[in-house]
């Protein structure tokens, strides 16, 4: 269930950085590093080569979002597609910039500067396929809503929660449901709404739906503006090595034995599954 993935504010900034950074630019040189670890990045691909020619001489056309991943279109009907994990990153340098340990995969562009992906614990992911069958992958488009992209109304954000009719944290984390809330954002979320993480999704009154509807869109956009949340497990950081500031405005999570800043009252927390979930128990029924 939660597992500590990078959510969808800190992949939009990313996603962001890489359209202002990498789109327009053609593609060198492409390398991933020696070592089997570095294997380990490209599941998808049986040989370095193989990843290499798809990407070598290939412009940079667009730079989007899948739910989670990330996608780099390319001029050559192929993509290139990052799935960050909990502990992957992405960093554009200099060329002379020195390589950081657990370096893996380093692509170089004509104009100079590289994109190098980092990542301590191999739980992230990095493929070349084809655009028209990017959507058929599995992962790649199996969630119901992207908050951030979708213009679904309350009313069908209700009648989706009817059916699924389960604890409000364990659907706010379930991304077949909704892509990319993690931890942190669904205990913000459910705070905002006033909802605990055991209310049953089922029976929310229209209002309760309007209120969550609203605070989940309200969070994730102003997380974004606040260019993502670090916290001492995510480490998130942008393209450029910075770290976001939405760890500053968190009401709940992490919170636990420090006071509500809205009742005064001790914010609690409870191990749901293999997840914490932090909330008011004065200010969410
Ligand atoms: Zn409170």
């Amino acid at each position: 269930m939660g597992t500590g993935m990078l959510a969808l504010p800190e992949i939009e900034v990313l996603r962001r950085n890489l359209e202002k950074e990498v789109v327009g630019r053609r593609v060198k040189g492409a390398e991933i590093r020696p070592g089997s670890n570095a294997m380990k990045m490209i599941p998808r691909h049986g040989r370095r080569k193989e990843f290499q020619e798809l990407l070598e001489g290939a412009k940079i056309q667009r730079a989007d979002r899948m739910g989670t991943r990330l996608v780099l279109e390319l001029d050559n009907l192929h993509a290139l597609v990052f799935s960050l994990g909990s502990t992957a990153r992405l960093l554009k340098t200099s060329a002379s910039d020195e390589l950081e340990a657990h370096t893996h995969v380093v692509i170089s562009f004509t104009i100079g500067g590289q994109l190098r992906l980092l990542d301590v614990k191999r739980t992230g992911e990095v493929f070349v396929a084809r655009q028209d069958e990017l959507k058929a992958l599995p992962g790649m488009a199996d969630f119901a809503l992207d908050p951030l992209e979708s213009s679904l109304t309350w009313h069908h954000f209700s009648q989706m929660l009817e059916q699924k009719d389960r604890p409000m944290k364990a659907l706010l984390l379930d991304g077949t449901f909704i892509t990319g809330l993690g931890d942190v954002y669904s205990d913000e979320i459910l705070f905002g709404a006033g909802l605990r993480h055991d209310h049953p999704s089922g029976g929310l009154s229209s209002q309760d739906v309007r209120r969550l509807y609203r605070t989940l869109t309200e969070i994730l956009f102003d997380a974004l503006k606040a260019r993502g949340t670090s916290t001492p497990e995510s480490e998130f950081v942008d393209l450029y090595g910075q770290a976001g500031t939405y760890q500053l405005e968190l009401k709940v999570f992490g919170r636990n034995g420090e006071s509500c800043r809205r009742c005064r009252h001790e914010i609690l927390r409870e191990k749901i599954e293999d997840v914490w979930a932090y909330f008011c128990p004065h200010c969410q029924a």
